[in-house]
């Protein structure tokens, strides 16, 4: 079904029909030649959900390996969802990297790239970049909002947290707002963020498409209230769409979520040099500017006390890094505060 768009047709075949009503448990069918099979594929799971009229919203897990919450999430609204109870059509990719997800890593095992530094692809590239293509060119196109859960990974943990990014179109920022205030994640995060253009988020809004992605636990485990923020999340947002029957009601104990950003770099602490960074405070902290962020050891320096880090401005610790080993540049804090 490589169906052309602008430049070379995509060598992924939908085993989907996107037309049919129903459930259906599909794969998206990847060629990766390898030594001992050159007509190899790899089969990507893919969910959909149709039933009367009404939106196509696509939520995607498993863009990075190691960040569990979404994965788990959608594989379970994958079973669960009653396509008696849909207007519309959900699609779900559960596991969109599939390699990345198997082997519980950030990175691709076949072609060592971020899935999410890939777009818009290259039906001629590695297996990320035609899967990206793919993700970009065919299914895009079809939907009405999109969203990209992830987590920290094995590098981060944070406050769970749903992302847009900022944008100058106010009709369409307003759009995204309020998809990310039906979500209900404790924060609602709204980034200038750099590198952006790679991203599958920066694909949908390259096509006009309301998209949000998150952020909803880390450390590459799983985090208990963030596979329940998520799990509530996705379904006020099929709410939201009218998708599913019934209206979305903000977390009865936490209420609305909170609008915030990371307005600069002075918002990030970062390694001087390579160390093993411990932490002064935990995510969620309130922080102030000049006070100890936590403290880079270097053990293989006996003699050499610690650096003392620290915080460049106020507001909430958002982000830390998860693991305790970091190198020269890596961030071992990051703050948000309210926009
Ligand atoms: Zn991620």
């Amino acid at each position: 079904m490589g169906r052309k768009e602008g430049g070379a047709p995509s060598p992924v075949v939908a085993e989907i029909d996107f037309d049919r009503p129903g459930r259906q448990f599909g794969t998206l069918r990847v060629p990766s030649s390898r030594n001992d099979s050159g007509w190899g594929t790899i089969a990507v799971p893919i969910v959909q959900i149709k039933a009367g009229r009404g939106p196509t919203v696509l939520f995607t897990a498993g863009n990075h390996g190691d960040e569990y919450e979404g994965q788990i999430a959608l594989s379970n609204l994958a079973r669960k969802l009653d396509p008696r109870r849909v207007s519309g059509r959900v699609i779900l990719l559960p596991a969109m990297h599939l390699p990345a997800v198997m082997n519980g890593t950030r990175l691709s095992p076949l072609d060592g790239r971020d899935f999410n530094r890939s777009f818009p692809g290259n039906p001629r590239g590695s297996f990320a970049e035609v899967l990206a293509h793919f993700v970009d060119s065919r299914l895009l196109p079809l939907c009405d909002f999109q969203m990209d859960l992830h987590s920290g990974g094995i590098g981060a943990d944070l406050v769970p947290c749903a992302a847009a990014h900022a944008l100058d179109d106010k009709a369409y920022m307003a759009k995204t707002l309020a998809a990310a205030n039906a979500f209900n994640a404790p924060i609602t995060l709204v980034l200038h963020e750099p590198n952006a253009g790679p991203t599958l988020l920066a694909a949908a809004e390259r096509r006009g498409i309301p998209a949000l992605s998150s952020e909803l636990g880390g450390g590459a485990r799983v985090n208990i209230d963030g596979v329940a923020i998520t799990e509530r999340g996705v379904r006020n947002v099929l709410q939201h769409y009218g998708v599913v029957a019934g209206k979305p009601a903000p977390d009865p104990v936490r209420g609305p979520s909170r609008v915030m950003t990371v307005p600069d770099l002075d918002c990030y602490v970062f390694a001087p040099q390579a160390g093993l960074f411990q932490p002064a405070d935990p995510i969620g902290t309130v922080v102030k500017a000049g006070r100890t962020a936590g403290w880079l050891h270097f053990m293989d320096q006996p003699r050499r006390p610690p650096a003392r880090l620290v915080y460049g401005t106020s507001g909430l610790l958002w982000c830390a890094r998860h693991q305790a080993r970091c190198q020269r540049g890596d961030p071992v804090a990051v703050i948000a505060k309210d926009l």
